[in-house]
């Protein structure tokens, strides 16, 4: 595999492509979600998943110890798991609630844990919940119980907890293991301590275990990443993350205290992100997507060989079920052909649930046009390139006007190096690579259409 750094595009070029645009972890992206939902539509969803059909569930806990400088998740900072207890409590009865509209108990494979912080919440109240879905679901016999987690927080006892329970897949948040930079983002995590986090799950037999890492943050220099490479590999962690800061002050608050500083400019961020994938791939991981890796026998690289790599909230997945039931504050489902978002004011989350309605407040359904554009992006994100003509038994009858839609940008993106096209296909070049989400959104028709760019207030990370 080639391994050679991309040169900085010119100036005027970075400048062009540097936009903000999604991570396209869904398409259409949450902001587009605008219906809201109506009970009996929700409920129809749930009737019509196919009875053989395996899910997966995903289960949001939105609440943390600290909170980090650069944070853009939607959590709250809680000195105690109290609240957790009481949260968790309501999402058992979201999880009956959404079991008896069913009609079954209908078989899962994946159980995700994703935040804020779930391992803050108690391992007695896990075990609650993992109770509760083991009565209201068929659980697989291969069931991935996978969890996001802060290693601050982390115990050799808690460790052996959470394995106990079933947990088999871990998302460490490590982010940089500079103490100047994490001194900068109010996140201060030894090195050592994560190296002990890995020990601890490694002991307890955990194979598969993810670091989530940041460039573009204070004090950040590409020597630096370089350093954390170094450091991350003698840990060998089976998948690596590496996101670009999304700096978005004006939705969150919390990131003006990082302005303090100088955060690194389009080139810096640039030369971090081509560093951090040179140094990956040198010591011998697969580049996954657009901003993840892993060992070359871990099951991302193998759906990524095969072309079974999917894209959906928790990012790159080789999980290919289509209907991922997710549950608490802000949880967004997708149904195949429609996703369905929670609210998420605590309050209205409790009561609606108290008065044995769904906290569900938008909902997306899907028009087959969306469904075919969506199978573009998701190419396009999954392996650089997409052949409109191969996707879907009703190709031909969406690629003409999508192709002619998106042909003027295409055009231009070739001029200027980044893809090559082909009769209705797309190649994004090497040196297109880091702005694949641009080429991506070329195909997002509702993005087109809204002003976010113009204003300056989008929520989205920039391209690089
Ligand atoms: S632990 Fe994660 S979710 Fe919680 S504040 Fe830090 S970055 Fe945000």
């Amino acid at each position: 595999m080639k391994k050679s750094r991309i040169l900085l595009p010119k100036e005027g070029l970075l400048a062009k492509y540097d936009r903000p645009v999604p991570r396209y972890t869904s398409y259409p992206t949450a902001p587009h979600f605008r219906h809201p939902a109506s009970q009996s539509a929700f409920r129809k969803l749930l009737r019509e998943i196919p009875e053989d059909q395996s899910i997966s569930l995903y289960i949001h806990i939105p609440f943390c110890r600290h909170l980090c400088l650069y944070c853009g998740c939607h959590t709250r900072i809680l000195n105690n798991e109290a609240p957790i207890r009481e949260y968790l409590e309501t999402v058992c009865q979201e999880i009956s609630l959404t079991s008896a509209a069913i009609g079954r108990r209908q078989k899962v494979s994946h159980i995700h844990f994703g935040g804020g912080t779930p391992n803050f919440a108690l391992t007695d109240d896990l075990d609650d919940l993992l109770e509760v879905i083991g009565q209201k679901f068929s659980l697989s016999d291969s069931l991935v119980i996978a969890m996001e987690m802060d290693p601050r927080i982390l115990t050799r006892r808690k460790v052996r907890k959470l394995v106990k329970l079933g947990v088999n897949r871990v998302s460490l948040g490590v982010q940089d293991f500079q103490p100047d930079v994490q001194k900068a983002v109010d996140r201060i995590q030894p090195y050592e301590h994560v190296r002990d986090c890995v020990c601890w799950f490694r002991e307890k037999g955990v194979d598969s275990i993810n670091f989530d890492m940041i460039y573009g943050l204070p004090f950040q220099t590409p020597e630096k990443i370089s350093d954390n490479i170094r450091k991350l590999v003698e840990m060998r962690p089976e998948r690596i993350a590496f996101f670009g800061y999304a700096h978005v002050p004006w939705f969150k608050e919390h990131q003006k205290r990082l302005e303090v500083y100088t955060l690194p400019d389009a080139a810096a961020r640039f030369d971090m992100s081509e560093t951090a994938r040179h140094d990956l791939m040198e010591a011998g991981y697969v580049p996954i997507g657009i901003d993840h890796f892993a060992v070359p026998e871990d099951a991302l690289a193998g759906a990524l060989k095969e072309k079974r790599l999917r894209r959906n909230f928790q990012g790159y997945t080789s999980d290919n079920e289509e209907v991922l039931i997710a549950f608490g504050q802000t949880a967004i489902s997708g149904y195949g052909s429609a996703y369905a978002q929670n609210t998420s004011y605590s309050r209205e989350y409790r009561d609606r649930i108290m008065a044995s309605e769904f906290p569900v407040v938008k909902v997306c359904l899907l028009s087959p046009e969306d469904i075919y554009r969506r199978s573009v992006i998701e190419s396009i994100m999954c392996y650089g390139e997409v052949d409109l003509m191969s996707i879907g038994c009703d190709a031909r009858q969406w690629a003409d006007g999508v192709w002619n839609s998106a042909r003027q940008q295409l055009e231009s993106c070739e001029k200027d190096g980044f893809v090559e096209l082909g009769d209705m296909t797309v190649v994004v070049t090497p040196a297109g690579r880091p702005f694949t989400r641009i080429v991506a959104s070329i195909f997002d028709v509702y993005l087109q259409q809204q002003a976010d760019r113009e204003t300056g207030t989008s929520r989205h990370a920039r391209a690089v």
